[in-house]
């Protein structure tokens, strides 16, 4: 069968993983759809997006073709918002809701929600033919939760389909991977993540192409991290340059946080990295900078404490542009 046009398919705003978008509308094309898949790759490169788009192929009551979504009548609505009562969501915070517990407090997935999905598997669809069951992440299940997961893999209710995601499927059980087909979704090339960003800022914020070009460089491929970073930027952003002694000082006194300071200075501290290296590599940093900075890290990541290990750091950067100048 010849590859699907990716801009004819209902994932088209789905951007930098060609390979997943072929498997899913292929099969969606062919009208064999799995019983079950498993979304493989790292947080944030569109693993979710996937699961909403293609749930909304699969139940779309005015479809413009098998792997195109009207993404405009009720079902493809309430697919898209996540509330389609044939859409059943083992996560974090469905779980929450079920066992009225804070969503912080879940950290894995339990046996009680695996058998209330059974349950909703197990009843005839509300609205559609077909009753989906979404699990993230798949990885984190409790033992007695992936066995529960496992018969129904083995024997699945009728017009039923499950889509697992994990980004480490080394935590699985072999016997439930492989009963999935398994499609995996790559780090996003720069460009792409790029792109994701730009499309997001057109739609509010104004642009800032520095501080999205770093981003990009720090986030590995992922949308998410990227997303994450661009949010932390905006409290890290600080001229530690510039800036009076006092006030240098006084802003790496905020990383004495218990809470939030190491992970904020380790992010701080990768964030200057990648700078660096950047800049490193047309001459315009030298590289003991470089040195200096992993330094710094490694002593956060050891637990000094991050307000005194960016103190020392920025200063002897400072010191020794003074000294280069
Ligand atoms: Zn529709």
């Amino acid at each position: 069968m010849s590859p699907v046009a990716e801009s004819s398919t209902v994932f088209r705003s789905l951007r930098g993983q060609p390979a997943a978008v072929e498997v899913l509308s292929s099969s969606l094309a062919a009208g064999r759809v799995p019983h079950a898949y498993l979304f493989v790759g790292p947080d944030g490169v569109g693993k979710r997006t996937a699961f909403l788009k293609w749930s909304q192929a699969l139940l779309c009551e005015a479809p413009l073709s098998p792997v195109m979504a009207c993404e405009e009548c009720g079902p493809c609505r309430k697919a898209g918002g996540g509330i389609h009562p044939d859409v059943f969501r083992a996560t974090f915070e469905i779980q929450a809701i079920l066992l009225k517990e804070p969503v912080e407090k879940q950290k894995s997935i339990k046996i009680d929600t695996v058998r209330e999905m059974e349950k909703v598997l197990s009843r005839k669809p509300l609205e559609g033919r077909v009753k989906i069951a979404l699990i993230d992440p798949a990885d984190k299940l409790v033992d007695a939760a992936a066995h529960a997961l496992l018969k129904i893999l083995e024997e699945p209710p009728p017009a039923t389909h499950l889509v697992l995601l994990a980004s480490d499927q080394g935590q699985m059980l072999d016997t439930i991977r492989s009963r999935c087909q398994i499609v995996r979704f790559r780090p996003l090339p720069s460009s792409d993540l790029l792109s994701v960003l730009e499309d997001r800022a057109a739609r509010g914020e104004p642009l800032d192409r520095e501080r999205f070009a770093d981003a990009v460089r720090a986030a590995e491929g992922s949308v998410g991290r990227a997303l994450e970073i661009l949010s932390e930027a905006e409290s890290l952003d600080f001229d530690w340059e510039g800036s009076p002694l006092s006030e240098l000082l006084k802003w790496c006194e905020q990383f004495g946080n218990p809470r939030l300071g190491r992970d904020a200075a380790e992010d701080f501290l990768r964030r200057l990295l990648a700078r660096f290296r950047d800049e490193a590599r047309d001459g315009r940093r030298p590289p003991e900078d470089i040195e200096r900075a992993l330094t710094a890290l490694t002593r956060v990541r050891r637990s000094v404490g991050p307000s005194l290990a960016l103190q020392a750091l920025l200063l002897k950067l400072r010191r020794e542009k003074k000294r280069r100048i």
